[in-house]
């Protein structure tokens, strides 16, 4: 196992990822939005996101930037991060097919959107941004460098908290008692822990 490698494993996980959104966007797409909580504030926090979770880790997998930071790769820590990458890839794949045409990247509201409560859904109430922590931890595990690795976790860490509470909140004012009965039996992120 060496560094390259390492770094190809995580260039096929993004691709892969890419390609298991290619259907849901398209397909949620056509169905047109009746809300949106998409404000410069929100903007922001998604570019803070697509920061960490895209252009910091390609620059560096690309030029090789910034090389400073870099520490002598852990094969224990690649191989923790292909299966952490195989949970986080089937977990998008789950929750994409759950939530169906109800998705979409920012704080939207569709027309005729329903509450989705079953599924992953039943679990938690946030499984596609406990996928995204689960993509930021790959990164993570899988790029052996101090500020590529972690890079993820500060910006999808950026997004995540400073999206959540408001989507509870959209949510709560689209499905009113529905939704906070559905608060009261499940866990945000981390089944029956958080
Ligand atoms: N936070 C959810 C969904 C992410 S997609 C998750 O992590 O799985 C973002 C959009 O999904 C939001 O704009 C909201 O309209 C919608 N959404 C969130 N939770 C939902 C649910 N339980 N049922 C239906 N739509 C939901």
């Amino acid at each position: 196992m060496t560094a390259t490698t390492a770094k190809i494993i995580w260039l096929a996980f993004m691709a892969a990822w890419v390609v298991l959104r290619q259907r849901p966007g398209w397909h949620s797409r056509k169905t047109p939005v009746s809300y949106s909580g998409r404000d410069i504030r929100e903007r922001m926090l998604m570019a803070a996101s697509f920061a960490g979770l895209g252009i910091v880790p390609t620059v560096y997998v690309a030029a090789h930037f910034p090389r400073f930071s870099d520490y002598p790769l852990m094969p224990v820590l690649t191989y923790l991060g292909i299966i952490v990458g195989a949970a986080c890839l089937w977990l998008f794949w789950r929750t994409h097919r759950d939530l169906g045409k109800n998705w979409s990247v920012s704080l939207d509201l569709r027309e005729r959107h329903t509450l989705v409560t079953t599924g992953v859904y039943a679990l938690v109430r946030h499984p596609m941004y406990s996928a995204f922590w689960l993509m930021a931890l790959t990164q993570a595990l899988l790029l052996p460098n101090w500020i590529a690795g972690p890079a993820g976790l500060v910006g999808f860490g950026t997004l995540f908290f400073g999206r959540v509470g408001r989507e509870e909140e959209m949510m709560m004012s689209a499905f009113g008692e529905e939704y906070r009965t559905y608060m009261g039996h499940t866990a945000r992120v981390v089944p029956w822990l958080y």
